[in-house]
């Protein structure tokens, strides 16, 4: 559905050159969500504005349904249904507009009539859960308020791709969450197309399938969130994944995990550098209702930083290792049980 081939992209001022961009390639798939991962600076926000064809490659192209960006005219990206929706983290709403008015504007600009934009608003305020607050105006809402308003008029024209400048940066954890839970909502639901360009490892892994990890303006790691983050590569994304330890595993359960020697010892020797072949289960806590039944193992080492999330039929409950397994399958990742 879109296809970034070979893009490079350089701004060139008097001070300096940034090669903002260096030859990336990405193919994104309609229903995917892409995390694109990366420290400040590693190009992501020039990828996505490059996607929403607000940036020119130097080099290379960007195909929606086959047909380059550059081949499209402004109507057909802009006008008429909008294909393409972004939302960002500081929200971007008019101050001096109330929430309903924020999100008739793509509406207006589109030159729907009156009573479907009503209809449309309706609608659209229903499922961000802001009925109550078409009114308001920007400043008498909260963060999370905003960002659904942002949402709500990124969704007003029907678009088939939803992109996300670190949508929830500005959030607190709770409402990253729902704001998450939203998003993975309109993926479901709508079938939308995501990119999400985020610095924070826990928000691709919360509603992400594919991750592509950008350094100094190149992709240096993408595919499976499960394989990326589960047998990292290059030192980034090492650094990425050792972020997320204390995140993913309660604090209890490493405790456990570091009691059981015999879980430990093993889950080491069988994986130790061949996590790959082994299929780590990753941060599948997040995902499935975990049950203290079921134990979740994880092998950590000094230097390379494995994180791996096993079922270990270790005091295994039947149920939750079914419910375990069931996601996997669905989610088509072989996984290996593993014995203590
Ligand atoms: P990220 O989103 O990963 O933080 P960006 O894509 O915003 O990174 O920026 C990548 C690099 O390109 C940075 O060094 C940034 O300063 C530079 N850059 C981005 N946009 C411009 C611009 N319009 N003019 C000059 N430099 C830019």
């Amino acid at each position: 559905m879109i296809e970034i081939s070979h893009v490079s992209k350089r701004f060139v001022s008097d001070v300096q050159t940034v090669e903002a961009l260096r030859d990336v390639s990405l193919t994104i798939e309609k229903g995917q969500i892409w995390g694109i991962i990366g420290f400040s600076g590693a190009g992501k926000s020039t990828l996505l504005r490059m996607v929403n064809a607000l940036e020119v490659p130097d080099q290379g192209y960007v195909k929606l349904d086959g047909r380059k960006l550059s081949d499209y005219t402004e109507g057909e990206l802009r006008g008429g249904r909008k294909r393409i929706g972004m939302i960002f983290q500081q929200f971007n709403l008019l101050e001096s507009r109330t929430v309903y008015e924020n999100i008739a504007i793509p509406l207006r600009l589109n030159h729907t009539p009156a009573e479907q934009i009503a209809a449309r608003v309706e609608e659209l305020l229903a499922f961000v859960e802001l009925e109550g607050k078409k009114d308001a105006y920007p400043w008498q809402l909260s963060g999370g308020q905003k960002q659904r308003v942002g949402i709500a008029r990124a969704l007003a024209t029907n678009p088939e791709i939803l992109l996300c400048d670190e949508a929830t940066s500005a959030l607190d954890p709770d409402t990253t969450e729902s704001i998450l839970q939203l998003l993975a909502q309109i993926n479901q639901q709508l079938g939308i197309t995501i990119i999400l360009v985020t610095h924070q490892i826990q928000v691709v892994q919360r509603i992400c399938n594919r991750v592509a990890v950008m350094e100094n303006g190149q992709i240096v790691e993408q595919g499976a969130v499960l394989d990326v983050f589960g047998n990292p590569q290059r030192p980034i994304t090492q650094r990425f994944v050792r972020t997320v330890i204390p995140d993913v595993l309660p604090e209890s359960l490493v405790a456990d995990l570091q009691q059981e020697e015999r879980a430990y010892k093993l889950l080491k020797l069988r994986f130790q550098g061949n996590v790959a072949k082994e299929n780590i289960l990753y941060n599948i806590n997040r995902r499935i209702p975990v049950e203290s039944s079921v134990l979740f193992a994880a092998v950590t080492e000094l230097q390379h930083v494995v994180l791996g999330i096993f079922i270990v039929k270790f005091i295994g409950s039947e149920k939750s290792l079914a419910a375990a397994t069931e996601y996997l399958d669905s989610h088509e990742v072989a996984w290996q049980e593993v014995a203590v």
